[in-house]
């Protein structure tokens, strides 16, 4: 029998698990739902533009989302080993430092995290792209940044983000720290169904294979912000009333478990001219029949591209220094029409809300172990979201005037230049997303201690996003790693 069993290969669990085996902690299984990594696909950076809506994304929807038209989201998370960071843009951010201060939790603040961070960089050795498009270098100026600074969200900036790809090719949570640890056991295709107990103490799991598993010393949560608290809510552990109704034997009532669900809010601005950014309009269709030998022969152009390469922090009103939107900056012609392959060339930056106050609450489906959950991210509940992402939008379109884009500028095509005001809020409304950054379900302080244990319960852990109270100000894996390396921290002191 292992000594612990990590349910979940994804960004937290990847570090968890390695870190608890090379602190000799015990030996220690994870169990991955979807299938490996080891995919040429999955270490490519633009083909996570077909990796999202495969097999190996989870590609789940919102539930109607009453205060943004009504419309179910998409909610892509990987499924695969190293989780949502084997398909995500790679852009590397560790948050503000009052974000972590601000969560006031002990053992959290921003200096006790310090450590964690400097060694999954170490690893994950994210560094400012190289060979990034004329467009993205040409983002700098517009907030007087200097061309060569990464952004940050601790001041106004803009420019090409830190990422962790090594020689074009990347390097996830999975192949830094997982694939390092040959001792590891390691099950792909391996879906967790639920806990199994004796006592008050996790005992083990069973898969919707039907399969059991046992561990000596205990289980830990890393399945992510939506699927951890699924996991705990079919053990018995959730809201009464809610287990209640789908027929799961009560354990423990814990409102708290799925409450708190929230990301940072979207919208983006399309801009399409022939000769700007990346796209399939003939004048490049060379460049894409060269761009396989520049990739695998140097690890540069445009496959090696991570979609977002740039980024910026702003203060949505222009009104104070501190900035409350990020903006993420993609060379790249996307098509909103549903036409993949439109015959264009263009770019596309967004803008996203860094702290927003919508809530919303993560419930189950039924009590079934493959059905998905019922995500209701809450978007625009707090209108104030609404608010910031409008001025947001606006102040964006003023500030992409200033960036030095040269002859690539193009017009805005979508929602169009003539869109503001009213006009430009319902069209938020009818079109905005997330940053795909769900965080919060099993906050620390609610339903887990600060040592990331589940309370009440024995030999139960939880570490991935989920335990964020807040979400960060920036991109969500750099945070979900170090909540994973601090979590094996934890918990090779309190099981032994
Ligand atoms: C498309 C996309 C782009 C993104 N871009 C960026 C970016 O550029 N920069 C950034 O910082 N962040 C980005 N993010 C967010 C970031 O990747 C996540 O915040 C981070 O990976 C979350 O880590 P986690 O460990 O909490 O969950 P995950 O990494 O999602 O890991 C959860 C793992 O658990 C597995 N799992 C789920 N249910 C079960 C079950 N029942 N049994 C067994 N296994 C299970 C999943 O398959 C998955 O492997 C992006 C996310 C997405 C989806």
């Amino acid at each position: 029998m292992t000594d612990f069993i990590v349910i979940g290969g994804g960004s937290a669990g990847c570090v968890l698990a390695a870190e608890l085996s090379r602190r000799k902690a015990g030996s220690v299984m994870v169990l991955e739902a979807g299938p490996s990594e080891r995919h040429p696909l999955v270490s490519m950076p633009m083909a996570l533009m077909w990796l999202m809506g495969s097999n190996r994304d989870w590609a789940w929807k919102t539930s109607p989302q009453e205060h943004a038209g009504g419309r179910m989201i998409s909610v892509p998370r990987g499924r695969m080993l190293g989780g949502s960071g084997s398909i995500n843009s790679m852009v590397w951010f560790r948050g503000r430092a009052a974000d972590f201060d601000d969560w006031d939790r002990p053992g959290w603040r921003y200096a006790d995290l310090e450590p964690a961070f400097e060694a999954v960089e170490a690893k994950l050795r994210p560094t400012r792209m190289t060979g990034a498009h004329p467009l993205s270098e040409g983002l700098a100026p517009m907030l007087g940044s200097n061309g060569q600074a990464i952004p940050t969200p601790e001041y106004e900036s803009a420019g090409v983000c830190a990422h962790n790809l090594i020689m074009g090719r990347r390097n996830s949570a999975a192949d830094a720290f997982l694939r390092r640890r040959p001792d590891v056991e390691i099950k792909t295709g391996a879906q967790v169904d639920r806990l199994l107990w004796q006592g008050d103490r996790a005992t083990g799991v069973r898969l919707v294979s039907g399969e059991e598993l046992y561990a000596a010393k205990g289980v830990v949560l890393s399945a992510g912000s939506l699927a951890s608290p699924a996991i705990l809510m079919r053990s018995g552990i959730g809201p009464a009333d809610h287990l209640r109704d789908h027929g799961i034997d009560v354990r423990r009532d814990a409102p708290q478990v799925g409450e708190n669900l929230h990301d940072h809010p979207g919208c983006g601005l399309h801009f399409c001219a022939p000769g700007s950014g990346y796209g399939l309009e003939p004048a490049q269709w060379l460049d894409w029949l060269a761009a396989p030998f520049r990739y695998y022969g140097m690890g540069t152009g445009r496959l090696a591209s991570p979609t977002v390469e740039a980024a910026a922090f702003f203060n949505a009103r222009g009104d104070c220094a501190e900035p409350d939107v990020q903006s993420h900056f993609i060379p790249f012609h996307l098509d909103w029409t549903g036409n993949r392959y439109a015959l264009k060339s263009g770019y596309f930056a967004d803008v996203v809300v860094c702290r927003p106050k919508s809530r919303g609450r993560l419930t189950l489906k039924n009590s079934h172990g493959r059905a998905a959950p019922v995500i209701d991210l809450g978007l625009f509940k707090d209108e104030s979201d609404l608010d910031t992402l409008h001025a947001g939008l606006e102040r964006l379109r003023d500030l992409l005037e200033q960036a030095d884009f040269g002859p690539r500028r193009a017009a805005e095509a979508q929602p169009g230049a003539e869109i503001t005001g009213e006009a430009l809020r319902s069209h938020i409304r009818q079109s905005a997303g997330t940053a795909y950054h769900p965080v919060g379900t099993l906050a620390l302080g609610g339903p887990v201690t600060d040592r990331l244990a589940v309370k009440d319960t024995e030999g139960l852990w939880v570490a991935d996003a989920s335990v964020m109270p807040n979400v960060t100000s920036a991109n969500t894996n750099a945070p979900s790693m170090m909540i994973g390396y601090r979590g094996a921290e934890f918990i090779a002191e309190d099981a032994a």
